[in-house]
Protein backbone atom coordinates (compact mmCIF):
# COMPACT_ATOMS: atom_id res chain seq x y z
CA UNK A 1 0.00 0.00 0.00
CA UNK A 2 1.84 3.00 -1.27
CA UNK A 3 -0.04 5.72 -0.70
CA UNK A 4 -3.23 4.51 0.91
CA UNK A 5 -6.28 6.88 1.56
CA UNK A 6 -6.08 7.65 5.46
CA UNK A 7 -8.52 8.72 7.53
CA UNK A 8 -7.14 10.77 10.74
CA UNK A 9 -9.38 10.92 14.35
CA UNK A 10 -7.31 13.36 17.09
CA UNK A 11 -6.10 16.45 16.01
CA UNK A 12 -4.53 17.51 19.65
CA UNK A 13 -0.89 18.71 20.24
CA UNK A 14 0.29 15.21 18.12
CA UNK A 15 -1.90 14.67 15.74
CA UNK A 16 -2.24 18.12 14.11
CA UNK A 17 1.72 17.93 13.25
CA UNK A 18 1.38 13.99 12.27
CA UNK A 19 -1.53 14.89 10.02
CA UNK A 20 0.59 17.69 8.54
CA UNK A 21 3.32 15.51 7.66
CA UNK A 22 1.34 13.09 5.81
CA UNK A 23 -0.04 15.94 3.35
CA UNK A 24 3.37 17.40 2.95
CA UNK A 25 4.42 14.05 1.98
CA UNK A 26 1.16 13.23 -1.10
CA UNK A 27 -0.71 11.23 1.24
CA UNK A 28 -4.67 11.92 1.11
CA UNK A 29 -5.67 12.37 4.30
CA UNK A 30 -9.19 12.89 5.58
CA UNK A 31 -9.53 13.91 8.78
CA UNK A 32 -12.34 13.60 11.82
CA UNK A 33 -12.22 15.44 15.37
CA UNK A 34 -14.45 15.45 18.50
CA UNK A 35 -14.27 19.33 18.71
CA UNK A 36 -14.74 20.10 14.77
CA UNK A 37 -12.95 23.33 15.34
CA UNK A 38 -9.58 22.31 15.59
CA UNK A 39 -10.01 21.25 12.07
CA UNK A 40 -10.05 24.37 11.06
CA UNK A 41 -6.69 25.25 9.75
CA UNK A 42 -7.10 21.87 7.71
CA UNK A 43 -10.13 22.61 6.10
CA UNK A 44 -8.74 25.71 5.10
CA UNK A 45 -5.87 24.18 3.52
CA UNK A 46 -8.61 22.54 1.51
CA UNK A 47 -8.29 19.00 3.63
CA UNK A 48 -12.22 16.98 3.80
CA UNK A 49 -12.93 16.87 7.38
CA UNK A 50 -15.60 13.60 7.96
CA UNK A 51 -18.47 13.84 9.81
CA UNK A 52 -17.92 10.85 12.15
CA UNK A 53 -15.50 7.91 13.11
CA UNK A 54 -17.68 5.48 11.16
CA UNK A 55 -18.05 7.72 7.94
CA UNK A 56 -13.82 8.09 7.79
CA UNK A 57 -13.75 4.16 7.88
CA UNK A 58 -16.07 3.97 5.05
CA UNK A 59 -13.99 6.05 2.83
CA UNK A 60 -10.56 5.19 3.22
CA UNK A 61 -8.09 2.65 3.51
CA UNK A 62 -6.35 3.16 6.96
CA UNK A 63 -7.25 5.08 9.78
CA UNK A 64 -5.35 6.21 12.21
CA UNK A 65 -6.17 7.54 15.99
CA UNK A 66 -4.39 9.83 18.25
CA UNK A 67 -6.45 10.48 20.71
CA UNK A 68 -6.21 10.81 24.93
CA UNK A 69 -6.74 7.68 26.22
CA UNK A 70 -8.62 4.44 27.08
CA UNK A 71 -11.65 6.18 27.41
CA UNK A 72 -11.64 8.23 24.03
CA UNK A 73 -10.68 5.06 21.97
CA UNK A 74 -13.75 3.56 23.50
CA UNK A 75 -15.96 6.11 22.76
CA UNK A 76 -14.17 6.35 19.17
CA UNK A 77 -14.83 2.68 18.66
CA UNK A 78 -18.04 2.24 20.39
CA UNK A 79 -19.99 5.83 20.19
CA UNK A 80 -22.77 6.61 18.20
CA UNK A 81 -21.20 6.62 14.71
CA UNK A 82 -18.25 5.29 15.91
CA UNK A 83 -15.81 2.99 14.30
CA UNK A 84 -17.89 -0.17 15.04
CA UNK A 85 -21.22 1.25 13.31
CA UNK A 86 -19.78 0.88 9.60
CA UNK A 87 -19.95 -2.40 8.17
CA UNK A 88 -16.96 -1.80 5.84
CA UNK A 89 -14.14 -4.29 5.87
CA UNK A 90 -10.36 -5.24 4.72
CA UNK A 91 -9.31 -1.76 6.59
CA UNK A 92 -6.38 -0.89 9.03
CA UNK A 93 -7.04 0.67 11.83
CA UNK A 94 -3.74 1.86 13.79
CA UNK A 95 -3.70 3.38 16.81
CA UNK A 96 -1.35 5.29 18.08
CA UNK A 97 -2.68 6.88 21.27
CA UNK A 98 -0.55 5.81 24.62
CA UNK A 99 -3.17 3.59 25.92
CA UNK A 100 -3.33 0.09 27.69
CA UNK A 101 -2.49 -3.38 26.53
CA UNK A 102 -6.22 -4.22 27.44
CA UNK A 103 -8.05 -2.03 25.31
CA UNK A 104 -5.68 -2.66 22.12
CA UNK A 105 -6.16 -6.42 22.50
CA UNK A 106 -10.02 -6.21 23.07
CA UNK A 107 -10.50 -3.77 20.19
CA UNK A 108 -7.75 -5.78 18.04
CA UNK A 109 -10.03 -8.67 18.17
CA UNK A 110 -13.18 -6.95 17.81
CA UNK A 111 -11.47 -5.53 14.13
CA UNK A 112 -11.00 -9.01 13.03
CA UNK A 113 -14.39 -10.01 13.97
CA UNK A 114 -15.15 -7.46 11.08
CA UNK A 115 -12.87 -8.17 8.65
CA UNK A 116 -10.32 -5.57 9.46
CA UNK A 117 -6.96 -5.56 11.15
CA UNK A 118 -5.73 -3.27 14.14
CA UNK A 119 -2.15 -2.69 14.89
CA UNK A 120 -1.15 -0.41 18.13
CA UNK A 121 1.50 1.74 17.77
CA UNK A 122 2.33 4.50 20.23
CA UNK A 123 5.10 7.31 19.86
CA UNK A 124 8.26 8.37 21.57
CA UNK A 125 8.86 11.99 21.05
CA UNK A 126 7.18 14.75 21.34
CA UNK A 127 5.59 17.98 19.58
CA UNK A 128 8.97 18.54 18.15
CA UNK A 129 9.66 14.93 16.90
CA UNK A 130 5.90 15.07 15.94
CA UNK A 131 7.28 17.74 13.48
CA UNK A 132 9.92 17.20 12.17
CA UNK A 133 8.53 13.42 11.25
CA UNK A 134 11.30 12.00 13.41
CA UNK A 135 9.17 10.05 15.94
CA UNK A 136 9.73 6.39 17.24
CA UNK A 137 7.18 3.93 16.75
CA UNK A 138 6.95 0.70 18.40
CA UNK A 139 4.46 -1.27 16.71
CA UNK A 140 1.97 -4.36 17.73
CA UNK A 141 0.13 -6.46 15.31
CA UNK A 142 0.36 -8.70 12.08
CA UNK A 143 3.13 -8.60 10.98
CA UNK A 144 2.12 -8.24 6.78
CA UNK A 145 -0.56 -5.35 8.03
CA UNK A 146 2.80 -3.46 9.75
CA UNK A 147 4.42 -4.04 6.11
CA UNK A 148 1.95 -2.29 4.10
CA UNK A 149 1.56 0.21 6.20
CA UNK A 150 5.43 0.86 6.82
CA UNK A 151 5.07 3.86 3.98
CA UNK A 152 3.22 6.32 6.63
CA UNK A 153 5.17 5.03 9.71
CA UNK A 154 8.03 5.94 8.14
CA UNK A 155 7.15 9.64 6.91
CA UNK A 156 5.80 10.31 10.42
CA UNK A 157 8.99 8.90 12.27
CA UNK A 158 13.11 7.86 12.26
CA UNK A 159 11.93 4.80 13.15
CA UNK A 160 9.11 1.55 13.33
CA UNK A 161 9.72 -1.53 15.19
CA UNK A 162 7.55 -4.11 14.86
CA UNK A 163 8.08 -5.78 18.13
CA UNK A 164 5.00 -8.56 18.38
CA UNK A 165 1.25 -9.08 18.88
CA UNK A 166 -1.39 -6.79 19.71
CA UNK A 167 -0.45 -4.99 22.55
CA UNK A 168 3.02 -4.97 22.97
CA UNK A 169 3.49 -1.78 21.26
CA UNK A 170 1.56 -0.15 24.08
CA UNK A 171 3.62 -2.16 26.74
CA UNK A 172 7.17 -0.85 25.64
CA UNK A 173 5.71 2.58 24.96
CA UNK A 174 4.71 2.35 28.55
CA UNK A 175 8.03 1.12 29.87
CA UNK A 176 9.61 3.96 28.32
CA UNK A 177 7.08 6.41 29.57
CA UNK A 178 7.94 5.28 33.22
CA UNK A 179 11.57 6.25 32.48
CA UNK A 180 10.20 9.38 31.04
CA UNK A 181 8.85 10.15 34.30
CA UNK A 182 12.20 9.21 36.54
CA UNK A 183 13.84 12.02 34.11
CA UNK A 184 11.41 14.77 34.66
CA UNK A 185 11.08 13.82 38.63
CA UNK A 186 14.88 13.73 38.43
CA UNK A 187 15.48 16.74 36.66
CA UNK A 188 13.56 18.72 38.66
CA UNK A 189 14.96 17.46 41.65
CA UNK A 190 18.59 17.98 40.50
CA UNK A 191 17.80 21.98 39.45
CA UNK A 192 16.00 22.35 42.79
CA UNK A 193 18.70 20.67 44.90
CA UNK A 194 21.25 23.00 43.05
CA UNK A 195 19.76 25.85 43.56
CA UNK A 196 19.24 25.38 46.82
CA UNK A 197 23.40 24.75 46.87
CA UNK A 198 23.54 28.62 45.02
CA UNK A 199 24.06 27.23 41.78
CA UNK A 200 22.75 28.93 38.74
CA UNK A 201 20.27 27.03 37.12
CA UNK A 202 21.77 27.72 34.11
CA UNK A 203 25.20 26.87 34.81
CA UNK A 204 23.29 23.55 35.65
CA UNK A 205 21.96 22.92 32.35
CA UNK A 206 25.00 24.14 30.28
CA UNK A 207 27.19 21.37 32.60
CA UNK A 208 24.34 18.60 32.30
CA UNK A 209 23.69 19.05 28.48
CA UNK A 210 27.41 19.16 27.81
CA UNK A 211 27.85 15.59 30.01
CA UNK A 212 26.85 12.25 29.46
CA UNK A 213 23.35 13.16 31.14
CA UNK A 214 22.93 15.24 28.24
CA UNK A 215 19.88 14.49 25.77
CA UNK A 216 16.96 16.18 23.91
CA UNK A 217 14.28 16.12 26.55
CA UNK A 218 17.06 17.74 29.39
CA UNK A 219 17.54 20.12 26.41
CA UNK A 220 14.22 20.90 26.21
CA UNK A 221 12.68 20.55 29.49
CA UNK A 222 15.81 22.66 30.77
CA UNK A 223 15.22 25.67 28.61
CA UNK A 224 11.04 25.22 29.97
CA UNK A 225 12.45 25.69 33.48
CA UNK A 226 14.86 28.27 32.88
CA UNK A 227 12.35 30.51 30.89
CA UNK A 228 9.74 29.84 33.79
CA UNK A 229 7.40 28.51 30.86
CA UNK A 230 4.84 25.37 31.49
CA UNK A 231 2.66 25.06 28.64
CA UNK A 232 2.29 21.59 28.10
CA UNK A 233 4.41 19.71 25.22
CA UNK A 234 3.55 16.64 26.92
CA UNK A 235 0.72 17.32 29.29
CA UNK A 236 1.58 16.24 33.06
CA UNK A 237 -2.05 14.97 32.85
CA UNK A 238 -1.14 12.47 29.82
CA UNK A 239 1.86 11.29 32.10
CA UNK A 240 0.08 10.57 35.02
CA UNK A 241 -2.54 8.71 33.00
CA UNK A 242 0.32 6.85 31.61
CA UNK A 243 1.73 5.83 34.86
CA UNK A 244 -1.09 4.71 36.32
CA UNK A 245 -1.84 2.12 33.00
CA UNK A 246 1.32 1.51 34.09
CA UNK A 247 0.92 0.47 37.31
CA UNK A 248 -2.38 -1.79 36.26
CA UNK A 249 -0.16 -3.74 34.01
CA UNK A 250 2.13 -4.42 37.35
CA UNK A 251 4.76 -1.77 37.50
CA UNK A 252 5.87 -1.80 41.11
CA UNK A 253 8.70 -0.94 42.21
CA UNK A 254 10.68 1.13 44.76
CA UNK A 255 11.46 4.63 42.55
CA UNK A 256 7.97 3.85 40.23
CA UNK A 257 6.18 3.67 43.25
CA UNK A 258 7.33 7.10 44.41
CA UNK A 259 6.85 8.42 41.14
CA UNK A 260 3.59 7.36 40.57
CA UNK A 261 2.42 9.20 43.53
CA UNK A 262 4.19 12.44 43.19
CA UNK A 263 2.40 12.41 39.77
CA UNK A 264 -0.99 11.49 40.55
CA UNK A 265 -0.84 14.35 43.44
CA UNK A 266 0.39 16.67 40.82
CA UNK A 267 -2.29 16.12 38.59
CA UNK A 268 -4.95 18.14 40.02
CA UNK A 269 -2.94 21.29 40.53
CA UNK A 270 -0.83 21.05 37.37
CA UNK A 271 -2.57 18.48 34.47
CA UNK A 272 -3.16 20.99 31.91
CA UNK A 273 0.88 22.37 32.04
CA UNK A 274 3.81 20.45 30.96
CA UNK A 275 5.00 17.26 32.40
CA UNK A 276 8.23 19.35 33.73
CA UNK A 277 6.00 21.56 35.45
CA UNK A 278 6.31 18.92 38.68
CA UNK A 279 9.20 20.89 39.71
CA UNK A 280 6.73 23.20 41.50
CA UNK A 281 5.84 20.40 43.22
CA UNK A 282 9.59 20.11 44.77
CA UNK A 283 10.40 23.82 45.60
P1 LIG B 1 -4.17 16.35 23.33
O1 LIG B 1 -3.52 17.53 22.75
O2 LIG B 1 -4.72 16.41 24.72
O3 LIG B 1 -5.33 15.87 22.30
C1 LIG B 1 -6.17 14.82 22.66
C2 LIG B 1 -6.99 14.41 21.47
O4 LIG B 1 -7.87 13.33 21.88
C3 LIG B 1 -7.90 15.51 20.92
O5 LIG B 1 -8.04 15.36 19.52
C4 LIG B 1 -9.23 15.20 21.62
O6 LIG B 1 -10.37 15.68 20.95
C5 LIG B 1 -9.22 13.69 21.57
N1 LIG B 1 -10.13 13.12 22.55
C6 LIG B 1 -10.04 13.18 23.89
N2 LIG B 1 -11.07 12.54 24.46
C7 LIG B 1 -11.86 12.08 23.44
C8 LIG B 1 -13.05 11.34 23.38
N3 LIG B 1 -13.68 10.93 24.50
N4 LIG B 1 -13.56 11.04 22.16
C9 LIG B 1 -12.94 11.44 21.02
N5 LIG B 1 -11.79 12.15 21.01
C10 LIG B 1 -11.24 12.46 22.22
O7 LIG B 1 -3.19 15.08 23.36
P2 LIG B 1 -1.80 14.86 22.58
O8 LIG B 1 -0.72 15.51 23.35
O9 LIG B 1 -2.00 15.13 21.15
O10 LIG B 1 -1.63 13.27 22.83
C11 LIG B 1 -2.41 12.33 22.13
C12 LIG B 1 -1.95 10.94 22.58
O11 LIG B 1 -0.55 10.79 22.30
C13 LIG B 1 -2.11 10.67 24.09
O12 LIG B 1 -2.42 9.32 24.28
C14 LIG B 1 -0.73 10.98 24.64
O13 LIG B 1 -0.46 10.30 25.85
C15 LIG B 1 0.14 10.51 23.50
N6 LIG B 1 1.46 11.17 23.37
C16 LIG B 1 1.58 12.51 23.55
C17 LIG B 1 2.84 13.09 23.43
C18 LIG B 1 3.05 14.57 23.63
O14 LIG B 1 4.20 14.96 23.83
N7 LIG B 1 2.03 15.40 23.59
C19 LIG B 1 3.95 12.30 23.12
C20 LIG B 1 3.78 10.94 22.89
C21 LIG B 1 2.52 10.37 23.03
P3 LIG B 1 -10.98 17.13 21.34
O15 LIG B 1 -10.17 18.11 20.57
O16 LIG B 1 -12.39 17.03 20.89
O17 LIG B 1 -10.86 17.29 22.83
Amino acid sequence: MKHPKIGWIGLGKMGIPMVQNLINATFPVIVYNRNKAKAAAFLAEGVEMAESPATLLDTTDVVILMIADDQAVKDVFNGEAGLFSSSASGKIIINMSTVSPAISKEMAALCVQKGNQYIDAPVSGSVKQATDGSLVIMAGGAQTAFESVKPIFDTLGKLALHIGENGIGNSAKLAINTLLGFHAQGLAEAVVFAQNQGVKTNDLMELINNSALGNVFMKIKGEAILNDQYQAAFALKHIAKDLRLAKAEGLNSPLADTLFNSFQQAETDLGEEDIIAIIKKVK
